[in-house]
């Protein structure tokens, strides 16, 4: 594999975008070159077009505050040209998004995704790659299809689904994940809001989140698929069903989690499973994995938003509250970072992932 890529970044001025400059500004193998956004944001630099928009703790990297913004759809074909690969994350229709990821694949420059436009299509990757790095192996059929040598898209999932596919994951071939009730309790970052853009949100619970029920019970079976005949197959199992919840947190969603297995475990078996569990990113050591993906908690009072969404930059998903219930086998609660593991963290370890298997060369 190479170990130094010039990458873009699409939609560089949104809450995804703002994280992705955020990791990557020091990252050891990713060198920002380029930003674009929107027609409104071509020609500003970047620190004009987000005016007084940076929401990221941290302060506004200096190397990129004075680069000039390029429109991503116009200038498509110059962007294309000066980088390995482009993050995508903007808000535009899904017909938009399509064409455009498209089009980027089609000018052999490789898309790494936040958008939800493309995971339904059967020959795009949708990699937690902790979980099902080995669809990668789909890229040469969407290659075929798309007639390019080095283009195509691979998507990350929805930031909703990042704590409990994970949690329940490890448990699923020695178990059978059978049926799984699923309430989140999203963060306004998720809709690209701070309490400053959605005043509304302070001490206020908003029960709707449009397509995120349908997202949040549809995309797990995706990563539960199976690569055959040039198409990833969707799992039809487990079954799950989802309510989703808006609370006023800035970053973090949790998720109260009832299974049912096909071979209940005991609390001790789950747990085994949960403080084991080590896939290629630890293996492989890809700078921004977490050492440990899932840490469980003892006490009845975590995991909390506030308290765990960083852990380990906010790449590792949390777990406490294990217990039987009385109408499934068990039930937890689990947290991961929306913006992080859920959005732009989660593309740049699929990025690294992707590198790591040669498929950015
Ligand atoms: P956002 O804060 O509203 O940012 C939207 C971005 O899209 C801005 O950079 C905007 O540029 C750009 N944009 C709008 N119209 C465009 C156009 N015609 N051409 C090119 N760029 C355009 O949205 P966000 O929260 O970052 O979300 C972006 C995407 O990531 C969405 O698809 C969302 O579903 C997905 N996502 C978000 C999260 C999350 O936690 N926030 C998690 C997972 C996935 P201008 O500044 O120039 O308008």
């Amino acid at each position: 594999m190479k170990n130094q890529f010039n990458v873009g970044i699409i939609g560089a001025t949104g809450m995804v975008g703002q994280r992705f400059a955020t990791l990557l500004s020091e990252h050891p193998w990713f060198n920002v070159v380029l930003l674009a956004a929107s027609p409104r944001s071509k020609g500003k630099t970047y620190c004009e077009a987000l005016g007084s928009r940076w929401s990221m703790t941290s302060p506004l990297p200096e190397k990129l505050a004075g680069m000039v913004l390029y429109d991503a759809t116009a200038d498509l074909a110059e962007i294309a040209a000066q980088v390995d690969f482009v993050f995508c994350a903007v808000d535009m229709s899904k017909d938009e998004i399509k064409k455009m990821e498209t089009a980027y694949a089609q000018a052999e420059c490789p898309v790494i995704s936040n958008n939800s436009a493309h995971r339904s299509t059967p020959d795009v990757p949708m990699i937690v790659p902790e979980l099902n790095p080995g669809h990668a192996e789909i890229i040469p059929a969407q290659r075929a299809r798309l007639g390019t040598k080095r283009g195509f898209v691979a998507v990350k999932s929805n930031c909703s689904l990042q704590s409990y596919v994970p949690a329940l994951f490890p448990l699923h071939d020695e178990f059978g994940v059978k049926d799984v009730l699923v309430c989140t309790y999203q963060a306004i970052s998720g809709a690209g809001k701070t309490f400053d853009t959605w005043p509304e949100m302070l001490d206020n619970v908003i029960p709707f989140i449009g397509g995120e029920e349908e997202k949040s019970e549809q995309e797990p079976l995706k990563i539960w698929g199976t690569v055959r005949d040039g198409a990833i197959i969707p799992a039809s199992e487990p079954h799950f069903t989802a309510q989703c919840i808006r609370v006023p947190v800035s970053d973090g969603h949790l998720a109260a989690v009832f299974a049912r297995f096909k071979k209940k475990p005991i609390k001790e078996q789950i747990l085994e499973k949960w403080c084991t569990f080590s896939a290629i990113p630890q293996e492989a050591q890809l700078p921004s994995a977490p050492k440990q993906f899932l840490h469980y908690f003892e006490e009845d009072n975590m995991p909390q938003t506030g308290l765990q969404r960083d852990l380990e930059g906010g790449m590792a998903v949390s777990i406490g509250r294990l217990r039987e219930d009385t109408q499934y086998d068990c039930k937890f609660v689990c947290l991961s970072h929306n913006t992080l593991r859920g959005a732009a963290g989660g593309a740049v370890l699929m990025a690294e992932l992707l590198a790591y298997k040669g498929y950015l060369d």
